[in-house]
């Protein structure tokens, strides 16, 4: 499996970095009556089928989307690898703005290219997308997973995905203070959606003293009817002077402009692929002796809730399961202090670990 190369070289053609990031199959997506624009991204399946959710957003252009997608479906196969889980790594985008096109008949095109993939492919929720849009998807395909609960689904996965953040958050604080006690702790958590929240009530129940911004006065306002909280721009969130950076929104927020200005010695957050460069911006932390837990192993719990419906669901042991995540991120931390790498490298030689040692025993079947 080809690792070496995280991020797409703009300059190169998709098969190229496809070949680069390790992908196995990228299938382009367009239906005229729908207006569906969509790409599917399988990046490795040698643990299991690809799972991974389907964002809808709205790009400035196909490039940026085809990047989010195989940057995305690459995280997800380190993801599950991590996680334990037999499942490889994919996700899927839909282009458009998910608050004004979405609609049934766009949703259910597009359950139908999931179909086309004969279960090689299985989506789930993510950013722009409910579990109502779920059920229009599984009208036309079973390769679902994070249906409503009263379908025997596994339901919003976010509750799980957000107790997974708050078991790495306080696994970190322990490998940097000698405790993992939250009390007293001040947080910055950026995006105040599904997962934010979550991990806010965490935080709150704990004691700790909580900051929030989003670019979305309706979600500012459900946070604040909830919680007692200081709402700062999205702007400012990068230079409060706090014990905890929490990205909860979109990926690439630890890059060249916002890594100095990060007053946090700590970052923990569910946003996926959050380093930029995962290289240069994994260095640039430690250089600013600032101490990141993966997002791909604290997010885990999202995953590890919907892998659940695979074989018959239950909450208590989604929730249960997620608790992996305080010592496997231990275990990061500290491998990577002692071997002077970043976290994110330590992590993912913990997930290629396992993706080679069972690709061994399938190439004996
Ligand atoms: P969501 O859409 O409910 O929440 C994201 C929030 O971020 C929204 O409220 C949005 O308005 C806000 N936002 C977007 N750009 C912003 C910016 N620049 N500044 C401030 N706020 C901004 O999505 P979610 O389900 O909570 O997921 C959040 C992140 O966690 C995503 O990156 C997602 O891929 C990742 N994640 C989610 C799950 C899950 O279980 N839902 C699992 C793993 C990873």
């Amino acid at each position: 499996m080809s690792t070496a190369t995280k991020t797409v070289n703009e300059t190169a053609g998709i098969l190229t970095n496809m070949n680069q990031m390790g992908h196995e199959q990228v299938v382009f997506c367009q239906d005229e009556s729908t207006g569906l624009k969509a790409i599917i991204s399988i990046h490795n399946t040698v643990l299991g089928p690809a799972l991974g959710g389907t964002r809808m957003w709205h790009y400035n252009s196909e490039a940026e989307a085809l990047e989010d997608v195989l940057r995305l479906s690459r995280g997800m196969t380190f993801k599950s690898a991590i996680a334990g889980l037999n499942l490889g790594g994919g996700k899927a985008v839909i282009i458009g703005d998910s608050r004004k096109q979405k609609n049934e008949a766009l949703l259910r095109r597009f359950g139908k290219f999931v179909e086309s993939l004969n279960g090689k492919y299985i989506t789930a929720e993510d950013v722009g997308m409910s579990t109502r849009d779920m059920e229009y998807i599984h009208m036309e395909t079973s390769h679902v997973t994070g249906l409503p609960e009263y379908m025997g689904g596994s339901g919003d996965p976010s509750p799980v995905t957000a107790y997974g953040v708050y078991m790495g958050m306080k696994a970190t604080v322990k490998n940097q203070t000698g405790s993992d006690n939250l009390k007293g702790k001040r947080v910055a958590v950026q995006g105040t959606g599904h997962v934010g929240q979550y991990i806010i009530d965490h935080l709150i129940k704990e004691g700790a003293k909580v900051w929030v911004t989003d670019i979305f006065e309706d979600r500012i306002k459900e946070c604040t009817s909830k919680y007692s909280v200081e709402v700062v721009e999205p702007e400012a969130i990068y230079d409060l002077d706090v014990d905890i950076y929490a990205p909860c929104a979109l990926g690439g927020t630890l890059n060249d402009d916002t890594i100095p200005r990060l007053k946090a010695p700590i970052v923990v957050g569910c946003a996926n692929n959050q380093l930029k460069n995962e290289l240069t911006h994994g260095r640039q932390l430690i250089d600013r002796n600032i101490v990141y837990a993966p997002d791909f192993l604290v997010n885990s719990g999202g995953i590890i809730n919907v892998y659940g419906e695979l074989s018959g669901y239950d909450t208590k042991t989604a929730m249960k399961k997620a608790e992996f995540i305080y010592d496997v991120t231990l275990e990061v931390l500290n491998g990577a202090s002692l071997q002077g790498i970043t976290s994110q490298e330590a992590a993912m030689q913990f997930a290629q670990k396992r993706i080679q040692s069972i690709a061994k025993i399938n190439q004996t079947r």
